[in-house]
């Protein structure tokens, strides 16, 4: 049975392997370790499945950079002992949640709270990138 660390090194070895392939070579220690409290990632692997049929594009790769981010970022949690707690609210986070996804930092309910803020700002749907940092 493979352990959590071997699973989020196995995606984070994926996710940069995809990222290479898009002719974009990207050292995990050059990706910005901050993971904005706004962004949300369920469903984001289906997301990149579907991106990838139309087309490798930005949004795409700002994805993968996302989770490539999100899973070292678990790693580096793991090692210091804070890996299943919510980032949010420091609850612990389901076991069944860790599960279905690894990398995750938040609770249920933080997530939900964070996505309903993620759907908001993506009312404008053509600029997935403009994203405004402050309010
Ligand atoms: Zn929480």
């Amino acid at each position: 049975m493979e352990t959590i660390r071997e699973r989020l090194e196995e995606d984070l070895r994926s996710a940069v392997g995809r990222l290479r392939q898009m002719g974009g070579a990207v050292a995990v220690e050059e990706v910005p370790g901050a993971i904005g409290a706004n962004s949300p990632f369920a469903d984001e692997v289906d997301e990149i499945q579907a991106n990838e049929r139309r087309e490798i594009g930005f949004a795409t790769r700002e994805l993968l950079v996302g989770r490539v981010n999100r899973l070292s970022a678990a790693l580096d949690r793991l090692n210091d002992g804070e890996y299943g707690t919510c980032v949010e609210c420091e609850e612990p986070i389901s076991p069944a949640r860790l599960q279905a996804l690894p990398e995750v930092q938040t609770c249920v309910r933080c997530q939900d709270r964070i996505e309903r803020l993620g759907r908001q700002s993506d009312q404008d749907e053509d600029e997935a990138e403009t994203v405004s940092d402050d309010d």
